[in-house]
């Protein structure tokens, strides 16, 4: 596979650390309130490599953490915990808000399709690893204790600014809220490993550590829990653009000063999801949550489609128009796929054309849209129904849109039995010039809204437009 690689910044071939195996490392949700749609893009675009990979025949072990504690309102480790701000503001307890927010993000996640990763592990659960590792980072002389807390002290690296085109100035980019200056940093891009002083003094969760009761950094947790289940070499770690700096650039720096050698090997990202004004979130015009778009009458996967029809590596722009038209494609697509008749077997070798197609598409750098291609390629096939059906079930492997379920569903769903019984029936009555039955049933049949039509294959039917 061929995959763009945000160190190096070029398309390289994805070797992985041990031949078969892939470990993958996914930075998950602070769970403080509902994913944004936006959000939701990256987790749809990690879940298509992953499951491409599997595809591919990997071995693959995907870890997500579930931040809730320590993701201050600004990235640059200002403001308040966005845990903090939500307990308040639902009149709940921290956990309870993350428990709540959590199990909200799965749900939206299975409407997606999104499969859950191998291990999810809270930050809650992983104190002792930060502890850990800020311990060795401060033994090592990475970092230093200032004003009660822990820093890391990124003038030991020679090369913090690890994706090249980001530089001190952008770490205004994360910086949401109103900023203090935090005088106790050595270096501008310093970051806090331990949290002993903050002040909102409210702070609800607290443990204690060898510098005091506190509360670990947002970035040490990737860090921890990625060592703590993937091991010292990740061979992907995945997020949104926006994380690149400087959550993963923090990440890498008390990684591989940890550990004393190089961590992660490929960095994918996948870019935003912009409206007319820009880049959408939530604090930024509606909150465009799954469920929203579910009662203005969408189904998920449509959104799932609509994120597959454009490349991760380019900001994608929402409006309700080109969500429309993607649904449009999807019932389309859907009902195409419904008329083909599941009797008989596929024949592999006809099919393997099209899986190179696929493979093709997916294996360079994962091309969605060409992959979606691919499927409109078996339908126009000239091709057996059984392997059409075949192939479009491999490729929704990875595309995870559902696109067999109709033709599953037609033969344990009542109403569709009672179609094909009429059918034989009328196809029976026919063979005995009983016309007079055969007509009843084709009048019942139009009733039901059933279109009947005669084909090579035989006799296919499917519910009116
Ligand atoms: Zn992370």
């Amino acid at each position: 596979m061929i995959l763009y690689n945000s160190l190096g910044q070029t398309k390289q071939e994805f070797i992985p650390h041990t031949a078969g195996k892939v470990n993958m490392y996914t930075c998950g949700p602070t769970v403080y309130h509902f994913a944004h749609i936006g959000n939701l893009r990256t987790y749809i675009m990690e879940d298509v490599l992953e499951k491409y990979l599997r595809f591919a025949g990997y071995d693959v072990k995907r870890v997500m953490n579930i931040t809730d504690v320590g993701h201050l309102s600004s990235d640059a480790d200002t403001g308040e915990d966005k845990m903090l701000k939500g307990a308040k503001r639902e009149h709940k307890t921290v956990m309870e808000i993350a428990k709540f927010y959590t199990d909200a993000f799965f749900e939206d996640c299975k409407k997606l399709n999104i499969k859950r990763p191998d291990v999810v592990e809270p930050a809650t659960n992983c104190i002792d690893e930060f502890i850990h590792m800020v311990s060795v980072l401060l033994e090592k002389g990475y970092a230093y204790i200032a004003g009660g807390n822990v820093y890391f002290d990124t003038s030991k690296l020679d090369n913090y600014y690890v994706f090249g085109n980001m530089n001190e100035d952008d770490l205004a980019v994360g910086v949401r809220d109103s900023v203090e200056e935090d005088n106790n940093k050595r270096n501008k891009a310093d970051f806090v490993l331990w949290f002993t002083k903050s002040k909102f003094d409210s702070q609800e969760l607290k443990w204690e550590s060898p510098w005091g009761v506190g509360y670990p950094g947002w970035h040490i947790e990737c860090s921890a829990i990625s060592c703590k289940h993937n091991g010292e070499y990740l061979d992907i770690h995945c997020g949104g653009i926006d994380n690149a700096f400087p959550h993963h650039t923090n990440e890498i720096a008390q990684s591989e000063a940890y550990l004393g050698h190089k961590w992660c090997k490929y960095w994918f990202h996948v870019l935003h999801l912009n409206d007319a004004r820009g880049k959408m979130s939530k604090s930024k015009g509606d909150f465009l949550t799954v469920s929203l778009l579910e009662s203005k009458g969408y189904n998920p996967l449509v959104y799932r489609l609509f994120c597959l029809q454009s490349h991760y590596r380019k900001p994608l722009t929402f409006s309700y128009d080109s969500l429309d038209n993607a649904a449009i494609a999807y019932d389309k697509l859907i009902k195409k796929i419904s008329t083909l008749s599941p009797d008989g077997e596929p024949d592999m070798e006809a099919a393997k054309p099209y899986l190179n197609e696929f493979n093709d598409a997916l294996g360079n750098d994962l091309n969605t849209s060409l992959g979606l291609t691919a499927v409109y390629s078996v339908l126009k096939g000239n091709i057996s129904d059984a392997t059409k059906l075949y192939l479009i079930g491999e490729f929704d492997k990875v595309l995870s849109l559902d696109l067999t379920k109709a033709q599953e569903n037609k033969s344990e769903n009542p109403v569709n039995e009672e179609v094909e019984l009429l059918i034989a029936q009328r196809t029976e009555a026919r063979k005995n010039k009983d016309w007079a039955t055969a007509d009843a049933i084709r009048d019942k049949l139009k009733e039901m809204k059933v279109v009947v039509e005669d084909t090579k294959d035989g006799i296919k039917w499917h519910f009116e437009n």
